[in-house]
């Protein structure tokens, strides 16, 4: 069953369209990502769903309803916004209890309600602390229990985890997944952080400029991108301009030939074509390995060793390549060195070019 339908939702601000024709379906019980780089649509989008914001044109239905025009208090949707807005001046338990009160739930109900929240929020022993004297991610937490406190059928989240640290925002990423999927919640939230939609997400809806330009589960969208933009945003690409010489092969720069896999889906205008092919694909071997298809020739111009992975970028004649791969699988690596980079034909992507601005 699908949950919300959008139908060629669109939000014009003047002459500029910040959300244009978008269509869409969120499954139930699933946590879907809008990624996309700053300025493309995702929080307006994410607005007009909560009710925050009216649509220009198009439909909202959820569970059946047409909403479009419902008013965000009587959607019964949880949200958590960028700027938290924990009440400052209340406990722990009192900010979660506030939807409560709201809706004048019978006070052992809410007392029952609250010790489950903060029970799966894991800060049971913090009911009465101000929520002033917690770290930022136990604010987040209480942010997240007050928006499922009333139990919505919806979860809106607008880039929650947008002011914490780099190791708190991973650790609450998980947090955040396992509550949504322990709880089965349909949510939907707001992130440029394509590591985060990735590690999140059922499913994600890359947006530009105010369209959708892939919508996917993470890994189809990072192996199988529709275009330049999509493959430039999620994860890390070698995206070089190739032409296509039919029967599944294409010409670098400098005309070396790489046979594609039989497979490659060739972009409808193979006139700007360009190779996709990810840095974990790329094959480093040694100088005096035997010269074979699809084996180029480079030499490791930098090394970016973190210790688990190692990361070389090759310059070929004309090209550059970037390869992972780690200290043990490529010992002795070093700068300056010649090499073999081999680009395996399955791993070689073919997508069609950005279009020129
Ligand atoms: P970010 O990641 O920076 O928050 P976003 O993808 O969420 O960006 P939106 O905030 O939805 O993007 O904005 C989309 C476009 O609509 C932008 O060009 C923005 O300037 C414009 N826009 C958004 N809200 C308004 C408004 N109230 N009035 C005029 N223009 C607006």
């Amino acid at each position: 069953m699908t949950h919300l339908t959008l139908q060629a939702v669109t939000r014009r601000f003047g002459a500029a369209y910040a959300v244009d024709s978008v269509d869409l379906s969120v499954p139930d019980g699933k946590l879907v990502c809008f990624l996309g780089p700053s300025g493309c649509g995702k929080t307006t989008l994410l607005r007009m769903i909560a009710g925050l914001e009216t649509p220009t044109s198009g439909s909202i239905e959820f569970a059946g309803r047409d909403i479009t025009r419902v008013p965000a208090n009587q959607r019964d949707f949880g949200m958590v916004f960028q700027s938290l807005a924990l009440f400052p001046h209340m406990s722990v338990a009192q900010n979660v209890a506030y939807p409560l009160k709201l809706r004048k739930t019978p006070k052992p109900e809410q007392a029952r309600r609250i010790a489950e929240l903060l029970e799966l929020i894991q800060l049971p022993h913090m009911a009465n602390r101000p929520v002033t004297q917690l770290s930022g991610g136990q604010r987040q937490r209480v942010a997240i229990a007050r928006a499922i406190a009333s139990q919505p059928k919806l979860l809106l989240l607008d880039e929650p985890l947008s002011a914490l640290d780099a190791k708190l925002r991973e650790a609450m990423q998980v947090e955040i997944r396992l509550l949504q999927q322990r709880l089965g919640i349909t949510t939907i939230m707001v992130t440029h952080d394509q590591r985060e939609a990735m590690t999140m997400a059922d499913e994600i809806v890359v947006m530009e400029k105010g369209r959708i330009a892939q919508v996917g589960k993470p890994l189809d969208i990072y192996r199988d991108p529709v275009s330049e933009f999509v493959a430039d945003f999620i994860g890390l690409g070698n995206i070089l301009p190739v032409t296509y010489d039919g029967a599944g092969a294409v010409s670098l720069p400098g005309g070396v030939r790489i046979a594609v896999s039989q497979a490659a889906r060739v972009p409808e205008s193979t006139s700007d074509i360009r190779l996709l092919i990810r840095p974990e694909d790329v094959c480093v071997k040694s100088a005096t390995a035997a010269a074979g298809p699809n084996r180029l020739a480079g030499t490791v111009t930098f090394i970016r060793d973190v210790g688990a992975s190692l990361e070389a970028t090759i310059d070929c004649a004309g090209f550059t390549l970037t390869a992972a791969t780690t200290p043990r699988e490529t010992p002795g690596l070093a700068l300056g060195m010649p090499v073999l980079a081999e680009l395996p034909p399955h791993a070689c992507k073919l997508i069609a070019a950005r279009a020129v601005q």
